[in-house]
């Protein structure tokens, strides 16, 4: 019987020996080793009850075994769960009572806390090393697997939002979701079994998990797998990579990196970046110093990925690029969802096979979110230009009514972005009884400028309208940020809900 995903990822295999995850110390893990490992923690997740649609929740460290795990639950029908390894038990708690799980994997030091509160799921371990009682009980199992059969529209996974406003949702991934994004990425990215993928990122998120792994497997390449981002550890291994995923971050560190020279990345084919706004500056900086124009691409937990900047023709820094192939996109108007012109910046909607199934156990959310004609409303502000490129210009609940007038955060911060003296910034609304929000800038100082909030606020008279500009400034050493490089602009607000109080 067919699985839809690992039928395609098997299709594609190159022969067994050909390595899929390499490790900087130089142990691999083949594609032969793949299949049968997958297979054995196949049989594994069935002997301990496990049947096609139950969700096997994982909250682990980053290994190669953790990557086989998501493999297993596609091969046995399961439903891949990842949470993020910084949660506490009391949001784990959440997650568990909202998607109950049949099976919870997890770090042996949290395994008496999960415990307590599994509801009668099963509980097995998997250490940062990927041993632990799973890897234990998937020893004794056969190297062969017969997969469970698993369509298109069956689910493969759910991942839950960051869930920055209100509780986090699960966003529920067909097996063709997956494997149509990924497929795509592969001929965009021109993907081929030469590559050799950089990867640093956390395998909770679609970043690390699916834009990386996916386009990995079913381009039949490898990676070099490292725990976790180090800007020296990138660097010594760079010399045997071909391409880079990255989150901005990861771009602002390796330029602080005295090792990244023209010389160092000549051999580098491709370096993407995503999941949070990569600064122009930032751009522009990776240009000068390494001669390779960094991709952006834009995609979200719900989605996969929906819009790239070219692989041949012009990255544009401060856009996202044009939806990609099979992907529509389109602007509304937020307030009526009328169809905007370019240019006009309003609400981002995309449709296409890489929009998920909705939101698990949420059918009312699932049908405010979508418009009868298919299209997500991304909740993500923007524009898409004469060219057709898109350009983000923030999370629409970051928009900031003041007065009465709109204010795009991004417009604000870009203009604070351009003085000298100033690494990035965040603009955000703060409460005010006159403005209803008042704008508010903080503002990150290059390392020995002189600068303090009424330059910058002096600097802006005559280039922001006056209900754009700042009404206070902030100087501080660097913002707030997730786990994926995203500035929490909530933190912010919290922080400084004193201030017009
Ligand atoms: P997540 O679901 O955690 O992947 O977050 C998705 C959100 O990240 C999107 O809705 C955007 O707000 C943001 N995002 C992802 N890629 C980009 C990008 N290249 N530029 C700006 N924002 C991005």
């Amino acid at each position: 019987m067919a699985n839809h995903l690992f039928d395609l990822v098997r299709a594609r295999m190159p022969a067994g020996q050909s390595p899929f995850i390499v490790h900087p110390d130089g142990k691999a893990l083949s594609y032969g080793d793949l299949e049968a490992v997958s297979a054995r923690l196949a049989g594994a997740l069935v002997a301990a009850g496990v049947v096609p649609g139950d969700r096997v929740a994982v909250q682990v460290e980053k290994s190669a075994n953790a990557l086989m795990l998501y493999l297993a639950c596609v091969r046995a029908g399961a439903v891949f769960l990842p949470l993020n390894a910084a949660y506490t038990l009391a949001e784990l708690e959440y997650f568990i009572g909202d998607a109950e799980p049949a099976l919870i994997v997890c770090d042996p030091s949290r395994q008496a806390g999960i415990v307590a509160i599994a509801r009668g799921a099963a509980v097995e371990t998997l250490d940062a090393s990927g041993e632990g009682s799973l890897m234990q009980k998937a020893q004794g199992m056969p190297d062969l697997f017969a997969d469970a059969a698993r369509g298109p529209d069956d689910l493969a996974a759910i991942l839950y939002t960051s869930g920055t406003t209100g509780r986090s949702k699960g966003a529920m991934l067909s097996h063709d979701n997956l494997a149509s994004n990924a497929l795509t990425l592969v001929d965009f990215w021109r993907f081929g079994r030469s590559d050799v993928l950089l990867h640093a990122l956390p395998i909770f998120h679609t970043h690390g998990l699916f834009v990386g792994t996916n386009v990995v497997l079913l381009a039949g390449a490898s990676m070099l797998f490292l725990p976790k981002f180090d800007a020296d550890e990138v660097m010594r291994l760079m010399p045997r990579a071909t391409t880079m995923m990255g989150v901005p971050t990861f771009y602002v560190r390796l330029l602080d990196h005295a090792g990244l020279t023209r010389e160092a990345t000549a051999h580098m084919r491709l370096f993407v970046s995503g999941s949070a706004p990569l600064l122009a500056d930032t751009h522009r900086d990776w240009s000068q110093r390494t001669g390779h124009a960094i991709l952006e691409r834009y995609g979200m937990t719900e989605t996969n990925m929906n819009t790239s900047n070219p692989y041949d023709g012009d990255r544009v820094a401060g856009t996202v690029g044009p939806p990609l192939p099979g992907v529509a996109a389109r602007i509304t108007d937020p307030e009526t969802a009328a169809a905007l012109p370019a240019g006009e910046i309003g609400m981002i909607e995309v449709r296409g096979p890489n929009v998920f199934k909705g939101y698990w156990r949420n059918p009312e959310k699932t049908a405010s979110e979508f418009r009868a004609d298919g299209f997500f409303i991304t909740g993500d502000l923007g524009k898409i230009d004469e060219k057709g490129y898109v350009h983000i210009v923030g999370r629409g609940k970051d928009l900031i009514i003041t007065g009465g007038y709109n204010v795009y955060p991004k417009e604000v911060e870009s203009e604070i972005d351009a003085l000298p003296g100033v690494v990035e910034s965040a603009v955000i609304g703060l409460a005010h009884k006159d403005f209803g929000e008042a704008v508010t800038a903080v503002v990150v100082r290059a390392k020995g400028a002189d600068l303090d909030d009424r330059a910058v606020m002096a600097a802006l008279e005559g280039r922001l309208a006056r209900f754009k500009q700042p009404k206070r400034v902030f100087i501080v050493d660097e913002l707030p940020r997730n786990t994926m490089g995203k500035v929490q602009k909530n933190v912010l607000r919290e922080m400084y809900a004193w201030v017009f109080g």
